[in-house]
């Protein structure tokens, strides 16, 4: 099986525990051919706000430090997490310029700035009426970023925000931004991936991913989110297995922003 993980942090993540090489040898442990790694950027910072702009050096050199030790046992790439491009795309589109990037997730953590730009992470999820403002917040954003192509390779984790709320909370008011969003990826050639938040969430992502068949979507990756070594990977095997369920044949790798598919 070709298992790749196409979401992973390192220490330079604020939230990161490892070096890239530790990652690298877990992934190699754990029977993975390809890892790449994608550290966050934020644009809007956790608590709203704009954020400092992103100094490349410290993750390249981490990259390029990394990749001897691993050349005959894993392919290796260099990727980004993009937070919040709608809310500075000028930005994004000039940092997302550096040529050794492999491949950029398109995230949104942050509600928008006009909603204060807090990250879903923080706000209180205790009334349902909290949860779908955020959620209403959260696809108006995204409605944007899918206007954007040129900012990301594919879109993160669409289900993120779920995460952290309860369980009764559900998608289904949001079917058709949903919808157009998927539709929006397919037509601009990006893709989405299967997140599995360190194995703990794939059977949510069953309804994405039929909606995103029918909508002509192949391009996937799937990652673990890991943040410490001994999450690299996690629910993988089950991740591919919900795949092949809902009719997809290939994950997708990337080199230098250009996708090649591989047989599940
Ligand atoms: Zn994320
Ligand atoms: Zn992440």
């Amino acid at each position: 099986m070709y298992y790749i993980d196409y979401h992973t942090h390192t220490l330079l993540s604020p939230d990161g525990n490892a070096p890239l090489s530790a990652m690298a040898e877990a992934a190699v442990a754990a029977g993975l051919s390809q890892l790449c790694v994608t550290d966050h950027y934020d644009r809007i910072m956790e608590h709203g706000g704009i954020a400092p702009d992103y100094d490349w050096g410290p993750a390249l050199e981490q990259f390029r430090a990394a990749l001897p030790a691993f050349r005959d046992k894993l392919v290796l790439r260099f990727g980004i997490e993009y937070g919040s491009a709608p809310f500075d795309p000028d930005y994004a589109r000039r940092m997302l310029s550096q040529p050794e990037l492999d491949f950029v997730i398109g995230s949104l953590h942050n509600m928008s700035p006009e909603q204060g730009g807090e990250d879903f992470y923080f706000l209180s999820y205790d009334r349902p009426e909290t949860c779908y403002a955020a959620l209403d917040d959260y696809f108006a954003s995204m409605l944007r970023l899918v206007e954007l192509p040129e900012t990301y390779d594919i879109l993160g984790h669409i289900i993120y925000p779920l995460r952290y709320m309860p369980p009764e909370i559900r998608l289904d008011r949001y079917q058709d931004a949903i919808d157009t969003v998927l539709r929006r990826v397919v037509e601009t050639g990006r893709g989405i991936e299967l997140n599995t938040y360190c194995g703990k969430t794939i059977e949510p992502w069953r309804p994405i991913l039929e909606r995103y068949r029918d909508c002509g979507g192949e391009l996937i990756t799937v990652g673990s989110d890991a943040h410490y070594p001994e999450r690299v990977g996690l629910g993988l095997p089950e991740a591919y297995a919900l795949l092949r369920d809902t009719g997809f044949r290939y994950v997708t790798v990337y080199d230098k922003h250009i996708p090649t598919q591989m047989a599940l």
